[in-house]
């Protein structure tokens, strides 16, 4: 077998920061070949492939996957982190905000989902793993399009878990509590001392934290799939 051919090949969209670049390191030590997708890839990546690309644009990420494709062979993991962030009071959000959050985290998902599962399903097998929020589980207030787009990112996972277990795909959600990345601003509530005061874990997750669950559920929970894992400090119990 050639090397080519006997390492599994992950994609990670977001792989240019925070969780999702925790995500690719970890999978790369583990072993497997290593693509990522970001609006803006780190110029020192030591993935095997970096694409720049817009997950809300499906057109891109066809691309794109057919690059890795083709390039490191075909697609054995999607991990779905790209995305972004923002507190708004929900009378406040724009319509073009709506939008894009919906179309960055729920539309991300569903194009990156529907450009690998072809593939996927044609050798019986693969995994997904999507970035939700425990704001999808718990709610969050002035962050409406933010936590209903996680929300619907795991109606999404849980839909493709049922559609797709038959065939070999599984498909689940981490759901991080608030983790330390560029994400959340140096002056975000979610690193005030008085609100990490209220967790029972009296602090941030880390990225690696997450990126440990994510990996358990491509290595190890074989008898995962339509399961959201909420790694969150005890933000929500
Ligand atoms: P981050 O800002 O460090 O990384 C996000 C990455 O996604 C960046 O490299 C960015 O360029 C990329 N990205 C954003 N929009 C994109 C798009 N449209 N197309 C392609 N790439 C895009 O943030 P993070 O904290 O690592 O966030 C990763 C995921 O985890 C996100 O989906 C976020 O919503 C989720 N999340 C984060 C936290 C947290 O507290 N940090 C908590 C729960 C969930």
């Amino acid at each position: 077998m050639s090397a080519r051919t006997s390492r599994r090949v992950a994609l990670v969209t977001g792989a240019g920061s925070g969780i999702g670049a925790s995500i690719a390191a970890g999978l790369g030590a583990a072993g497997w070949t290593v693509a990522g997708i970001d609006l803006h890839p780190a110029p020192d990546t030591a993935l095997a492939l970096m694409l720049a690309a817009d997950v809300a644009d499906a057109d891109a990420v066809r691309t794109a996957v057919s690059r890795v494709e083709a390039e490191l062979g075909p697609i054995d993991a999607l991990v779905s982190a790209a995305g972004h962030y923002a507190i708004t009071p929900v009378a406040e959000i724009t319509h073009e905000q709506w939008t894009r959050m919906l179309r960055v985290h729920l539309g991300g998902l569903v194009n990156s989902a529907r450009a690998v599962l072809p593939s996927m399903v044609e050798r019986g097998g693969g995994s997904i793993v999507a970035i939700s929020s425990e704001l999808a589980i718990g709610g969050g207030e002035g962050e409406a399009h933010y936590a209903a787009a996680k929300g619907a990112a795991i109606g999404l996972v849980r839909s493709l878990a049922a559609e797709f277990g038959s065939r070999g795909v599984r498909v689940n959600a981490v759901a991080p509590g608030p983790t330390d990345t560029p994400l959340l601003a140096a002056d975000s509530p979610w690193r005030a001392p008085e609100y990490l005061a209220t967790l029972p874990a009296r602090r941030l997750g880390r990225p690696d934290e997450v990126a440990a669950v994510v990996q358990f559920l491509l290595e190890e929970g074989t008898f995962c799939t339509g399961e959201v894992l909420s790694p969150n400090c005890g933000a929500v119990i």
